[in-house]
């Protein structure tokens, strides 16, 4: 492994703005490191369907061994905000932004991982199996560029995305479904003033709704939150409409069923008694994923994290990500913990162990029943 290049990529991929919707630049950067790499690279089509400037980026190594299943790795290289003029600085051997930006380890650890294994398998004399890689856009959007992926353009049935916060070593197979809802509550517009009787105020239906509800972490595998609330026109008028928008997610199906059924009979009960109505859509539900304990895809990453000396442990989330849309489209999958922190704030930091344990873990995955020592 070459420890600078590998911090240099990492430098070099954070230094290059990519908020969600906006990769042009990096996926093209990405794009012709690839090819002189010696991959074949596509972009797919995703860009037009979402509205944004580039598809998902497809790389293939063809490793010379096609008799073994190929396997596939992602990481996606869009970023939150803020995160444009990110400016990385080092110190004791853990990267941080300069203050102002997030970092943009996530996930461009996860990008510049990869990278570095690319060069590596290029370098090795070995012959390997074949390697897909996807580089997804607008991950941070709720998984745009991996719904939108062209799925038909792979082969793996197997995959590892570089994605997770947990330490090196960490392999996340359990992560949630999630459903958006939004409540609309109509009550009866009236003049502050004069004849307030007549009205029906939505706010405060929206309110005591909001206060029946269970809200937070409900149980170990299910939360509930409300984001948002918006309505009313004017402090003289008494509000026509509230609209609420917030979700439920769980590990459990039957449960984010069950809190989702409690939200909606809760909203609608409130309303009525106050003589107005709610009603409730759930929308962009998101389907959660369990891998077994007993599965390749799981035994491959624990077996050679042992070997090379992580502890590797299985452990579930409550996040979603690309994971959860890959699984749906048949290509079992995990997230393999590269131990960024505090993703998604400006306190955002990772240490280069973390990367070049990762870059090992990974290389160990590809080269594992490739027969060790044997090519
Ligand atoms: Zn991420």
């Amino acid at each position: 492994m070459n420890i600078n290049r590998l911090k240099e990529t990492f430098f070099q991929l954070v230094q290059i703005d990519s908020i969600s919707k906006q990769e042009g630049k990096i996926i093209s950067y990405l794009k012709n490191k690839l090819i002189e790499l010696g991959l074949e690279v596509i972009i797919d089509k995703a860009g037009e369907a979402i509205g944004g400037e580039s598809g998902n980026l497809i790389a293939r190594f063809n490793g010379g061994r096609a008799e073994l299943p190929p396997l596939l790795f992602a990481a996606h290289v869009d970023t939150v905000q803020p995160g444009r003029g990110i400016n990385p600085v080092e110190k004791d051997g853990v990267f941080y932004s300069a203050g102002e930006t997030i970092l943009g380890a996530d996930d461009k650890a996860g990008v510049a991982i990869l990278l570095e294994v690319i060069h590596l398998l290029g370098e090795n004399a070995a012959v390997y199996r074949d390697v897909e890689f996807v580089f997804t856009v607008a991950e941070e959007l709720g998984m745009l560029g991996a719904s939108n992926l062209d799925y038909s353009l792979l082969n793996s049935r197997m995959g590892f995305i570089l994605d997770g916060d947990e330490k090196v070593g960490t392999i996340i197979n359990h992560v949630p479904y999630r459903s958006q809802v939004r409540i609309e509550i109509k009550g009866r517009e009236a003049h502050a003033g004069s004849g307030i009787e007549e009205g029906i105020n939505a706010i405060q239906i929206a309110a005591s709704g909001i206060n029946q509800s269970p809200l937070g972490l409900i149980d170990p595998e299910t939360t509930v939150n409300f984001g948002t609330i918006s309505g009313g026109s004017a402090s003289n008028i008494v509000p026509e409409k509230a609209t609420i928008l917030g979700e439920v997610r769980s590990r459990d199906k039957t449960k984010l069923e069950a809190r989702l059924a409690e939200i909606k009979e809760n909203f609608m009960a409130t309303a009525r008694r106050a003589g107005g109505e709610a009603s409730i859509v759930i929308e962009n539900t998101c389907e959660g994923v369990k891998v077994e304990e007993g599965s390749p895809v799981v035994f491959l990453a624990a077996q050679v994290a042992g070997d090379i000396g992580l502890a590797p442990n299985l452990a579930p989330v409550m996040i979603v990500s690309d994971m959860n849309i890959l699984n749906k489209h048949g290509i079992e999958s995990i997230l393999l913990g590269i131990g960024m922190k505090q993703p998604h704030s400006k306190e955002e930091h990772i240490s280069l162990e973390s990367l070049t344990q990762a870059v090992k873990w990974v290389m160990e995955i590809i080269q594992l029943r490739n027969g060790h020592g044997s090519n």
